[in-house]
C-alpha cells in the first residue's frame, strides 16, 4: 500500500511517516501542494493523507484539481479544530474522511485501514486464500491456521499479490508497491522475496508468468 503524505509541519510529518512505515505502508511525503499534485499525477497511490493548510497550493485546491482530473485516490483530510467550515467544504469537495488536529495516532491508523480496505472493496481485515489467511490489521499470515513469520517486505509483497489475485503483476508494479522512490533496490531483490515466500508458505502459491510477472491464483474468499 502506497500512501502519499501531504503535511508541511516537519515534526508532525516525520512522526506520521515513521508511524506509517512501521505499519508496513510505503510512504512518500511532500510538504507543499504543487509537489503533492505532481506526485499524484505521476504515479498511483492507495491513499492521500492531506493537510489542508499547505504552502504553494492549499489542500482544498489539491482536492479540487484531483477530482477534476478524476484521479480516484481515497483522501483523508487533516484539518485544524477551528476550521469547521473548511472541514465541511473538504468533504463536499471529495474527501473520503477527515480527522481533526490534534489527533490520536491510533485513530489515524484505524481510519487509514478503513479507507484502504474500502478502496479494494473489502469489509474485513482478514483475507483467506485456500490454505492461507492474512490478517491485514496485525500483519500476520497463517498457513493451515499456523502463524508464519514473514519479514515486512515479504508480507507487503504477499498482500499485494493476494489483493490482486487472478491478475498478473509485473516486476515493476510489485517493486513500486514495496519501495519508496528514494529506496535503493537491488535488481534481484524481488526475486529473493518471492523465493522466500514460496519456501515459507508453499511453492505453487505464487506463479511466475515468464517475461510478464507474478500471479497468485484467484481463490479469494473473505470471511464475514
Ligand atoms: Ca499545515
Amino acid at each position: 500500500m502506497r500512501i502519499l503524505l501531504a503535511e508541511d509541519d516537519v515534526l508532525l510529518g516525520e512522526g506520521l511517516q515513521e508511524a506509517l512505515i512501521l505499519q508496513g505502508y510505503v510512504v512518500e511525503w511532500f510538504k507543499d501542494g504543487v509537489s503533492v499534485l505532481r506526485a499524484l499525477e505521476a504515479s498511483p497511490f492507495d491513499l492521500l493523507v492531506l493537510d489542508l493548510g499547505l504552502p504553494r497550493m492549499d489542500g482544498m485546491e489539491v482536492l479540487g484539481s484531483l477530482r477534476k482530473q478524476q484521479l480516484a485516490v481515497p483522501v483523508l483530510v487533516l484539518t485544524a479544530r477551528d476550521a469547521l467550515s473548511s472541514r465541511v467544504a473538504g468533504l463536499d469537495a471529495g474527501a473520503d474522511d477527515y480527522l481533526l488536529k490534534p489527533f490520536d495516532l491510533d485513530e489515524l491508523l484505524a481510519r487509514i485501514r478503513a479507507l484502504t480496505r474500502r478502496a479494494v472493496g473489502r469489509t474485513s481485515n482478514r483475507m483467506e486464500f485456500g490454505r492461507l489467511a492474512l490478517d491485514l490489521g496485525n500483519h500476520q499470515v497463517f498457513l493451515d491456521e499456523k502463524a508464519v513469520a514473514l519479514s515486512r517486505r515479504e508480507f507487503l509483497l504477499l498482500k499485494e499479490l493476494c489483493i490482486n489475485s487472478g491478475h498478473i503483476l509485473s516486476k515493476a508494479q510489485l517493486e513500486e508497491s514495496l519501495y519508496g522512490w528514494s529506496d535503493e533496490v537491488e535488481s534481484n531483490a524481488l526475486e529473493v522475496h518471492i523465493h522466500h515466500l514460496r519456501k515459507k508458505l508453499y511453492p505453487e502459491l505464487i506463479r511466475t508468468v515468464r517475461g510478464v510477472g507474478y500471479l497468485v491464483d484467484n481463490v479469494k474468499t473473505v470471511s464475514p
